[in-house]
């Protein structure tokens, strides 16, 4: 056995750098903590090739007193930080004492800093541990940290550093996140002497974020700003159509830090559920503001995540603000008129990805489906007003049985509850007023809901186009109507709330059909008996390979027993693992709401035209079909206007 002996300092300072100084980006993200942690106002970045050579931080914050130079390049010496107690009320960025050391230890660094009351600057050189100064140097107020050569006593790091416009690219996402978090402060990031970045300081979040992302994707930011038990949740989101391919672009902060929370994330995906389709993600900035006290952030070095005194209460309060948010607006996308030379939109390369992707969407969206949803399903209802409820046709009702379901009665007169016992669900009278005051997480509507469009609207004349789009008028513009998709979501949303309210119901079938089954089918069937049953489908096992169906929903009068029951089977049975009982409930209501849904190519009448945009508006989720592609386009007058060079 070697002898065990105690590891020099600055082997030491090595290791623990090895947790925080990973690349560039690293330092440039210590260092502007550090310069936002003085309160500067303005901070200057200077990088030259991505980082490798120089990383220089320059602030106007309070600086360091010369003889406090050498503590703060030390180990474990901090300002911010003095009894145990403040390690649970942090109200800084840093709070370790470890990332100067750290970088020190990896680089040559030099610091220069003047305090406001001081005549002169002073600087330190560190190299390898070894420090020179403090001496005296010219120095505006404020600090300047140069960190040259980063890993050149490392080369085992060295070797994982990318080239320069990857470590570049890292480097100005540190930036970005910093920036986002504290739009008051301004910032500048040069490149090899070239001004890469300039953001003004601003009061306004959305503009720092124009200045990242472009003015575009700021303006059509959907802004929220609330608080509620002790917890403010400030966000800015984009609508649905804006949700790109990487959850890159969701951005996390809390108390101006910015973080990575498992639970925020799936809150997230909650309340855009079947708004984006299943390899989209929408763009999302949420800026937390909280008592230090309700999390813990000594988790992880680098600060990235905490550790929350109740997870459970804030992924429901960012949950129930985005959602109801998200149900209270018209998310229809506006249609995007590309001008090619020619005048005449054409189809991008990135077009035709996302029809591709839209068609592997069905499939994957079945295995997406989370189970939690009924439990976190709360949503705050809307009361539309009696004038709209569409009377319906005859012809209506006997083609499409289920249209007359969805057109009874508003589709919100269900309320979810998000305690107790699973999915208990509360009916309302057609008057749209709560039985009883028993659902705590009842709110009265959002004072925003834009008003549900008018009877006359509706009535309007609808035209059917290549019997699978309708083009109506609107108030202000025309939509148009992929009737597949939004029939299919308004089934879904229909479904989904009979079922969450309890059992559907089942209509005895005089003539059971039988359906050739695999064994997996059988056992899928066998397996899932109760839950088929409360969807209103009964089976009985007919022999090895023979199921027969005895009842069926009498929702579904317009789809074959049969076939959907083995199709249903078939899925099931596809799975590596048999679905948890919510995420069947999902794939059933889904294939439910698909098969009874009018197809594209079905010819409607004028009364079916016209009861399906009535359900647009009462609808939750109307824009999106239940794998998140739009039901809806629409076109303004002010866009036509500008088409035609009205205006
Ligand atoms: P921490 O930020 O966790 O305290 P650091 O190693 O990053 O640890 O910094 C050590 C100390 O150096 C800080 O506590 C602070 O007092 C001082 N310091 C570092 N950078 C600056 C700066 N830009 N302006 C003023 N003080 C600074
Ligand atoms: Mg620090």
């Amino acid at each position: 056995m070697p002898e065990i002996r105690k590891l020099d300092p600055s082997l030491v300072n090595k290791i623990a750098a090895g947790e925080v100084i990973e690349r560039p980006a690293s330092v440039v993200k210590e260092l502007l903590e550090n310069a936002l942690d003085a309160g500067a106002t303005r901070i200057d970045v200077a990088l030259e090739e991505g980082g490798t050579q120089l990383i220089r931080v320059a602030d106007n914050g309070s600086g360091v007193a010369a003889g406090d130079l050498p503590l703060a390049v030390a180990p474990h010496a901090t300002s911010k930080l003095h009894t145990s107690d403040d390690l649970f009320n942090i109200r800084t960025l840093g709070f370790r004492g470890e990332a100067l050391a750290s970088i020190a230890s990896v680089s040559r660094l030099r610091m220069a800093s003047r305090t406001v009351g001081a005549i002169e600057g002073h600087e330190i050189i560190c190299t390898d541990g070894q420090i020179e100064g403090p001496r005296p140097c010219a120095a505006p107020v404020g600090t300047c940290v140069e960190v040259r050569q980063l890993f050149f006593n490392v080369p085992a790091r060295r070797k994982f550093l990318r080239q320069a416009p990857t470590e570049l690219t890292n480097a100005t996402e540190q930036l970005a996140r910093l920036a986002l978090a504290h739009p008051q402060v301004a910032f500048t990031l040069a490149h090899n002497d070239r001004a890469s970045r300039n953001l003004p300081a601003t009061a306004d979040r959305r503009a720092r974020i124009a200045d990242f992302y472009g003015a575009e994707l700021a303006e059509c930011l959907i802004p929220i700003d609330r608080e509620e038990r002790g917890l403010r949740i400030e966000a800015l989101i984009a609508p649905p159509a804006q949700s790109r391919a990487s959850t890159k672009w969701q951005y996390l902060f809390l108390n101006g830090r910015f973080i990575s929370d498992r639970r925020i994330g799936f809150a997230i995906r909650e309340a855009f559920r079947g708004l984006v389709e299943h390899d989209r993600y929408p763009v999302i900035f949420i800026f937390l503001t909280t008592d230090p006290q309700a999390y813990d952030v000594n988790v992880h070095p680098t600060k990235i995540e905490v550790r929350w005194r109740d997870a459970a209460l804030v992924q429901s309060q960012v949950l129930a603000i985005l959602r109801e948010t998200l149900l209270s607006r018209d998310l229809t996308p506006g249609l995007s008129l590309a001008r090619s030379s020619s005048g005449a939109a054409a189809l991008t390369e990135d077009d035709l990805g996302h029809q591709e992707r839209t068609r592997a969407a069905l499939a994957d969206y079945l295995k997406s489906i989370d189970p939690t949803q009924a439990r976190l399903a709360f949503q705050p209802p809307r009361f539309p007003s009696e004038s709209v409820r569409p009377s319906i046709s005859e012809t209506l009702t006997t083609r499409y049985p289920s249209f007359e379901e969805a057109v009874a009665r508003p589709t919100h007169s269900t309320v979810v509850t998000h305690s107790g016992e699973g999915a208990a669900a509360e009916q309302r009278p057609p008057n749209g007023k709560p039985v009883s005051g028993e659902n705590e997480s009842f709110e009265p509507p959002p004072a925003n809901v834009p008003p549900v469009r008018t009877a006359a609207e509706a009535q309007a004349s609808v035209i059917q186009v290549h019997n699978t789009y309708l083009v109506a008028q609107t108030e202000d513009g025309i939509i148009i109507v992929d009737q597949h998709a939004l029939h299919e979501r308004i089934l879904y949303e229909r479904f989904r709330d009979r079922i969450l309210a309890g059992a559907l119901e089942s209509q005895r079938l005089l003539i059971a059909p039988t359906i050739e089954a695999s064994a997996g089918m059988v056992q899928a069937a066998e397996h899932h008996r109760e839950l088929l049953l409360r969807l209103g489908i009964e089976l009985s096992v007919f022999g090895p390979t023979t199921l027969a169906v005895l009842g069926f929903p009498s929702l579904l009068k317009t789809v074959e027993p049969g076939e959907f029951v083995a199709d249903l089977l078939e899925k099931l049975a596809e799975q590596s693992e048999p679905p948890s009982d919510e995420t069947l409930l999902h794939q059933a209501l889904d294939m439910m709401a698909c098969k009874a849904a009018v197809k594209a190519g079905d010819p409607l009448t004028a009364e079916e035209m016209q009861a399906l945009l009535m359900q647009r508006h009462l609808t939750d989720r109307s824009s999106n079909c239940p794998h998140g592609r739009p039901t809806t386009l629409q076109l303004s007058t002010r866009d036509l206007e500008r088409q035609f060079k009205r205006v």
